[in-house]
């Protein structure tokens, strides 16, 4: 199943996973988020991964 979370403006960067079900995606997102905060906005407070979570719950979409 696809899953994708778009990156809060002004980024707006679409983060894509593959993922089996919503907890797989979860952690693919998170995964995902890390390594692309890193990259496109290093300069931003590193988010906790509590925060990460409620951030990628609230804005997933399937499909
Ligand atoms: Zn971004």
């Amino acid at each position: 199943m696809k899953y994708s979370f778009k990156c809060p403006a002004p980024c707006n960067y679409e983060i894509k996973v593959d993922a089996q079900n919503d907890d797989d995606a979860m952690n693919k997102f998170i995964a995902a988020g890390k390594v692309h905060a890193k990259e496109a906005h290093p300069n931003t407070t590193p988010m906790s991964e509590q925060k990460m979570k409620d951030m990628f719950k609230a804005g997933m979409k399937k499909g």
